[in-house]
């Protein structure tokens, strides 16, 4: 097995125009174990440890850009109050150890439906930085960026570079079930990001369809009848648990059964938007 360490961003993007075959390898929480367990055997690794820049976040313009290697655990440190949803959902994943070498970029990379970083992402309306020698930059939307079970948009001689995401102008959540507190992939997932000033209410679900996805319809539905300066109706609240019940398609696995996790998602989505209304309200009267 080749190993390839290029020590600038521009050499990472020319060692895999050269080796598309390479796997990049990041904080290798998902890469190790794959080789570890001989479910591959690359021939060649491309390790981005190097490159400096990307464990590197910065506002730009009305956004923050957050390097691909940034780990989980400076995510919950330093970006909390900007980003709340993604440091929520980022709180829960694996364990200290996991959080400390883990990234979000890693989490794109793979591509997983039980992804903890993407139902935020989604929510939030971030878009997924990706490069190449040849074509340079592309910035690709989240919901345009997974394409199936461990797929993405991400072509093979192209680097995930950064995740942008604007910083929260409402409350944002995220909930997941799992089969115990700590150390556990979501059996399903769900964020909700309140955008007040768009008058919009974004969604994200995972683990509960072949890709992570939004419950478009019931966004939709949230944008035409939400009183935004009113209690919550209960009927509306229902009414959109079950749009994004009705938007999950998962499937029976060792984690969990469909009818569960379509039941869960309505559940997790009248929950999370009961509690960001809350904050929304509470913050309006203060
Ligand atoms: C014990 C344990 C617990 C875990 N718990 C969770 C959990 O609760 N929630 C969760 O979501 N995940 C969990 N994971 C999975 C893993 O930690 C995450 O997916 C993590 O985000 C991967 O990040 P990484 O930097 O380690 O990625 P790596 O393992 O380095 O890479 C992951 C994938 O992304 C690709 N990649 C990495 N960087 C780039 C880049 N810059 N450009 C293009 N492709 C790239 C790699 O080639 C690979 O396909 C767990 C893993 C372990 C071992």
């Amino acid at each position: 097995m080749d190993f390839l360490r290029p020590t600038t961003w521009d050499e990472a993007l020319a060692a895999k125009a050269d080796r598309p075959d390479a796997v990049p390898i990041q904080g290798g929480t998902d890469v190790m174990v794959e080789i570890n367990m001989d479910v591959r055997r690359p021939a060649a690794l491309l390790d981005l440890n190097q490159v400096a820049e990307l464990r590197e976040w910065t506002a730009v313009g009305d956004m923050c850009r957050v390097g691909a290697a940034v780990p989980y655990a400076r995510i919950i440190e330093e970006l909390a109050g900007p980003l709340p949803g993604l440091a929520q959902a980022a709180r829960t994943v694996g364990s200290p150890q996991i959080r400390n070498r883990g990234s979000v970029g890693g989490n794109l990379g793979a591509a997983s439906p039980a992804g903890d970083s993407h139902p935020p992402l989604l929510a939030a309306g971030a878009m997924v930085e990706v490069e190449s020698r040849e074509r340079g930059v592309r910035m690709i939307p989240a919901d345009e960026f997974y394409l199936g079970v461990k797929r993405s948009a991400l072509e093979p001689d192209e680097l995930i570079r950064a995740v942008h995401v604007r910083p929260a102008t409402g409350p944002q959540y995220f909930s997941k079930v799992g089969t115990r507190n700590a150390m556990v992939i979501a059996v399903c997932s769900f964020a909700i990001a309140l955008h007040p000033g768009e008058r919009r209410v974004g969604t994200g679900i995972g683990s509960a369809a072949p890709t992570p996805r939004r419950a478009l319809e019931a966004e939709e539905l949230l944008a035409r009848e939400l009183d935004w300066t009113a209690p919550l109706d209960p009927a509306l609240t229902r009414r959109f648990g079950e749009l994004c019940a009705a938007a999950a398609a998962p499937i029976d696995d060792v984690r969990g059964k469909a009818a569960y996790r379509v039941h869960a998602i309505g559940v997790m989505a009248c929950r999370t938007l009961a509690w960001a209304w809350n904050d929304h309200l509470g913050k309006r009267a203060a």
